[in-house]
């Protein structure tokens, strides 16, 4: 296991150690916001047969004549066909398949019609007018959507289109959240003196439900050992990525590292130069990931957007880490070297003011803020009017 090192081999770690989740066949209707893991080639010809897209009247087109007769009518979705001669037409509405033989559709507004008889006042009128013809939005056997796409209603809406209905997507972690901390109550439970409200699974499952993350189980342990091991041993069965929040520093009543240890867990490191957040650790058992996340609020949602979203990125390959950007500090910031800083920040106008409150136990700052600065490890001093980088939030 690796310890103390830098926020640059921490990610590093976790990029060698997590890998993306099995494919997975899912229905289109739960699809939207999944990666594609298959290319699509249309099955069919869309449309299927040539459709007109107006209500009016097909025929085939001739220069030298303004009169058909009218010889039936075809709904959408009828079977109906109709062997068209030279000077006959067919009543026809959008979607309705065109008789083979005919090639044009005159708009029902440019119709004059008196019994079977209809007059095309329409001069713009053009052999191929108000036609789909068969294969025009996709070709049977063409690339629909190559794999990697992000599903989105356009896409899931194109396939539904093909007739396609499930399709092998990347599908989302299931997520165990174990909450430890005697001191803990819930939101709306009495506080008894040196009580603190449970905050990190609230913060912890928002986050996962922002990426459409919602098979998320949250478990609680008291600070003792044996507890901590057997519910951890249970989650490790059913989830294939597991969140812990608190317990995981050196106090006497830090037990997550032996419980871990007990369960056969791969610690790859613990501890990073950072701050807020240096106890992290990260984890591996078989294909399931584990992080030991650092009970401070703050440290948590820190810790969260460095280093959980990149894994639910590799696992799920979609690019959901946050974005980094160059920006100026409006102010002067100092500090010792050999820590990594993550600031809570707002940026406006690439120019980037440093909330009030960086204590790891403060939320408040987190909550007015819209991005981290980032104040590189072996940096003692930043001037105001110097760029550093932003890591932007995504929610
Ligand atoms: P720990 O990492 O367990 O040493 O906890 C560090 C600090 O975070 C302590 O002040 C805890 O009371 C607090 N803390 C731990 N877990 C939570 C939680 N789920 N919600 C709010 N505060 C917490
Ligand atoms: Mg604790």
């Amino acid at each position: 296991m690796e310890t103390m090192i830098s926020v640059h081999s921490a990610l590093e770690l976790i990029t060698n150690h997590v890998k993306s989740l099995p494919v997975e066949v899912m229905q289109l209707e739960k699809a939207n916001g999944f990666v594609l893991a298959e290319d699509i080639y249309a099955p069919e010809n869309v449309p299927a047969f040539p459709q007109s897209s107006m209500d009016g009247y097909a025929f085939a087109f001739d220069n030298n004549r303004s009169d058909y007769k009218i010889v039936g009518e075809i709904a959408a979705g009828s079977k109906q066909t109709f062997e068209l001669k030279q000077g006959e037409a067919v009543r026809i509405f959008t979607g309705a398949a065109v008789p083979l033989a005919a090639d044009t559709v005159l708009m029902q507004e440019k119709a004059l019609v008196e019994s079977d008889k209809l007059t095309v006042n329409d001069e713009s009128l053009n052999k191929g007018t108000n036609l789909r013809s068969i294969g025009s939005e996709i070709k049977k056997g063409t690339k629909a959507l190559e794999k990697g796409t992000v599903l989105k209603p356009a896409t899931i809406g194109f396939l539904a289109s093909m007739g396609i209905a499930k399709v092998k997507v990347y599908p989302n972690p299931s997520v165990g959240i174990l909450v430890t901390g005697n001191e803990l109550r819930l939101p709306g439970e009495d506080l008894e003196y040196g009580q603190v409200f449970e905050s990190n699974s609230f913060t912890l499952q928002s986050a996962l439900n922002q990426l459409n993350i919602n098979n998320v189980t949250i478990y609680r342990s008291e600070d003792n050992l044996n507890q901590l091991q057997t519910l951890l041993s249970q989650i490790l069965e059913v989830n294939d990525l597991v969140l812990i929040s608190g317990g995981v520093s050196v106090g006497d009543y830090d037990f997550t590292m032996d419980a871990l240890e007990k369960c056969d867990v791969n610690a790859v490191f613990h501890k990073i130069k950072q701050k807020p957040g240096k106890p992290l650790l990260f984890g591996t058992k078989a294909d399931k990931v584990i992080f030991g996340l650092p009970g401070n609020p703050a440290s948590v949602l820190t810790c969260f957007y460095e280093y959980v979203l990149p894994a639910i990125g590799i696992m799920t390959e979609r690019n959901v880490k946050l974005q980094a950007k160059k920006m100026v500090l409006t102010q002067e910031y100092q500090k010792q070297v050999g820590m990594t800083h993550f600031l809570k920040a707002s940026h406006n106008n690439d120019l980037v003011y440093l909330e009030t409150g960086q204590e790891s136990y403060k939320l408040s700052s987190f909550a007015n803020a819209n991005c981290l600065a980032i104040i590189p490890e072996n940096t003692s001093k930043i001037e105001s009017g110097q760029e550093i980088e932003v890591h932007l939030f995504p929610f």
